[in-house]
């Protein structure tokens, strides 16, 4: 480190020498996961520099069109890399889709029928698609149109319950719901290999099922995504993983031709699918920030990394542990008291790009339960590939951790959380 380093993160930063010192042992605690993960993040640059060389992107795929947005030359480059990059055969990725939710409830409300039954082999899905579902009561959710919910749980070790699946797959079953991701919940992630197994699996048993995943901050976290391992269909968030911080909004839903038309009947209307709708100038930061995604999503998942073995060290329990396998750029740490859940959060708003000298407080968010505290500084509202922590003010007292668009940042996340929870005990 540059003595003006040392000079800047003390004297501006309030990073004491203590701290300076253990962040040095961490860095080298974990030299090794940082070595898999650049070997990761350079297969994946290829891959996408490939895709976009194949699909022979070029300037004029970034100007847009108007009205109807027939023949939007770059909407289709834009879905045509997409479905390269995650080998599969079609992709919808709009602007006009606003979150991941919205992307994931398309794909359950243009391939479910009356009659049909969705079953979850990850326990309870994401929060905000419980009311979509009709777990939780919501006006037009897929229940109120006659599609029954089905659900296995994981198995007290965390892994996936097969004989359970099994026993739950019946005729009426139409689709396999895994969710890639932990979200925000204390659980572990599945891993590639993992989502393959369940593949084979449900399809051995029902061959015509479809497996769909939700791959919300699982996007090149691994050299393969969720569709080369036989998923039919997958959906997620562009303010995440895949539009690599420079994506202003948006989702994407990529897999089967077959059933991405029928969620583009959903997305527009029967008939028109994926044939009309605006990019609104957004071609070129999607695809920007599609290009600098592995890159970013390394980054994070550094940071995510550094942080799980500092808290560790500091001995906090931690989900995953530094050296375990990485399915998603989640990071939690057990802590010990609201106090501290306060102070992490706060300390990690600190060391926000935006409104750092904005002081997060827990407030009574709609749809939880308990209050909530969320620190974010982000350049794009809600991004969580950006810096970002909250947590639930309840014991466990676990604090979720996530993002950085740059590893140096991130870290800088970690440290701050560290001198605002050890002031506490001063
Ligand atoms: C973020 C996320 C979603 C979708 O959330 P939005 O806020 O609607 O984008 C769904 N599932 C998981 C696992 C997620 O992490």
């Amino acid at each position: 480190m540059l003595n003006e380093t040392k000079e800047i993160l003390k004297s501006y930063y309030g990073i004491d020498d203590n701290t300076l010192k253990f962040s040095d042992e961490v860095l080298e605690d974990i030299s090794d996961q940082f070595e898999n993960i650049k070997r990761v993040r350079e297969y994946n640059q290829y891959k996408v520099l490939k895709a976009m060389q194949e699909c022979r992107l070029s300037d004029n795929h970034f100007n847009w069109t108007t009205g109807y947005g027939y023949n939007d030359i770059g909407r289709e480059k834009v879905e045509e890399i997409y479905s390269k990059v995650f080998g599969c055969e079609d992709s919808i990725v709009r602007p006009i889709i606003v979150n991941g939710t919205h992307a994931l409830t398309l794909c359950l409300q243009g391939i479910l029928r009356p009659g049909d039954e969705l079953l979850s082999v990850t326990s309870k899905p994401y929060d905000t698609l419980e009311g979509v579902i009709g777990i939780r009561e919501e006006k037009g959710s897929l229940k109120e149109f006659g599609v029954t919910y089905s659900q296995v749980d994981f198995l007290s070790s965390g892994d996936i319950d097969f004989d359970g699946i099994k026993e739950k797959i019946n005729d009426k079953t139409k689709m396999v719901f895994i969710q890639r991701s932990k979200g925000y919940s204390w659980r572990k992630s599945l891993t590639i290999s993992d989502i393959e197994k369940v593949v084979k699996f449900v399809k051995n048993i029902k061959e015509d099922v479809i497996v769909m995943v939700d791959n919300c901050y699982g996007e090149f976290i691994e050299t393969k995504e969720p569709t080369e391992v036989g998923v039919d269909i997958m959906a997620g968030s562009l303010i995440k993983n895949p539009g690599g911080g420079l994506a202003l909004t948006g989702g994407y839903i990529a897999g089967r031709k077959d059933l991405i038309e029928l969620i583009s009947y959903r997305l527009t209307t029967p008939g028109i699918g994926k044939e009309c709708g605006l990019t609104f100038g957004t071609t070129r930061n999607v695809l920007q920030g599609f290009f600098m995604a592995p890159y970013i999503v390394s980054q994070a998942l550094m940071g995510a990394i550094f942080c799980a073995r500092s808290f560790e060290k500091l001995g906090y329990e931690v989900l995953p542990k530094f050296d375990d396998k990485r399915c998603d750029i989640i990071q939690i740490v057990k802590l010990n008291n609201e106090e501290e859940v306060i102070a992490f959060c706060q300390g990690t708003q600190s060391a926000a790009p935006v409104d750092s000298y904005v002081k997060p407080v827990p407030w009574a968010m709609p749809g939880y339960d308990s209050e909530v505290i969320m620190a974010a500084g982000a350049f794009v509202q809600g991004s969580s590939i950006e810096l970002s922590s909250d947590a639930p003010i309840k014991p466990p007292y676990n604090v979720y951790f996530q993002g950085g668009l740059t590893f140096d940042h991130s870290k800088m996340g970690t440290l701050k959380a560290i001198e605002y929870i050890k002031k506490l005990g001063q």
